[in-house]
């Protein structure tokens, strides 16, 4: 079997990923099927960790927007990614992978504090290390959270889970002529204001070159084919941009 491109990754999904067709909340038959993704990575031997965001229960900005206090709605926000987090472990547990859940904010009963050295630990391991809370600050989002995991943990490359086949020059939803990127500099993500991830996440990802993976997560085989090397999805990094 071929070697996959990555030994360590960080998956990011976003709290979407898990509603399948719903419109709020969790899906069991999505989360089993992202965590039999996740386990067919992990039997290649590649160390995983992920981040959860939690925009399927509760986002800050839409509070806020109703009035509330945002760092009070911020908080919220980041538990609704401990919520997720804990679903996404018993889905893992179930098909038996071993997993550890790191909380930015202490709650010890349900999950560990993040530590970056014992999460380190837990990769080599093989065990699943899911990130829960955020940065444990707000006004950050979750992709900002996982670019930075990534960087602590010295991944090879984050891993950044979407609906759509990567990054395009025109949403290929609305323009028949959109097309692919098959490359993108992160300076053209930010100058062409591409909507990747927020700029926060994706200037860290820049000054810190981290490599990004855009891929479509609801295609099955997906995180395979990523960490496998397979041209699917776009790569961001410090490389020119080039369409597919
Ligand atoms: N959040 C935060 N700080 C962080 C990460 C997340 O305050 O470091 C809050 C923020 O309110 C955000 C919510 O948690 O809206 C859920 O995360 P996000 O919107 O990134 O989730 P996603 O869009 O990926 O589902």
């Amino acid at each position: 079997m071929a070697e996959p491109k990555y030994k360590r990754i960080l998956l990011k999904l976003s709290g979407e990923a898990l509603m399948g067709e719903g419109k709020y909340g969790i899906d069991t038959n999505t989360l089993s099927q992202i965590a039999s993704e996740v386990k067919e990575v992990i039997e290649l031997g590649v160390e995983v960790a992920l981040v959860i965001g939690g925009g399927n229960i509760f986002r800050g900005v839409s509070g806020a927007a109703k009035g509330m206090d945002r760092s009070s709605a911020d908080y919220m926000g980041m538990l609704a990614t401990v919520i997720n987090s804990l679903a996404l472990q018993d889905a893992l547990e179930k098909i038996d992978v071993s997993t550890r859940v790191q909380s930015a904010i202490e709650m010890r009963q349900v999950a560990e504090p993040y530590i970056r050295r014992r999460a380190s630990r837990h990769l080599e391991k093989h065990r699943v290390v899911i990130f829960a809370a955020g940065t444990g600050n707000p006004f950050f989002t979750t992709d900002t959270a996982a670019a930075l995991r990534a960087m602590e943990i010295r991944a090879d490359v984050m891993l950044k889970a979407t609906k759509v086949d990567g990054v395009y020059t025109a949403d290929p939803m609305k323009d028949k002529s959109a097309r692919r990127y098959a490359t993108l500099s992160y300076m053209d993500v930010l100058q062409k204001e591409l909507k990747v991830m927020d700029a926060t996440a994706v200037s860290l990802c820049m000054d810190n070159d981290m490599p990004l993976v855009v891929f479509d997560l609801t295609s099955p085989g997906n995180v395979l084919r990523v960490v496998k090397g397979e041209d699917v999805g776009t790569l961001v990094g410090k490389i020119p941009t080039n369409i597919a």
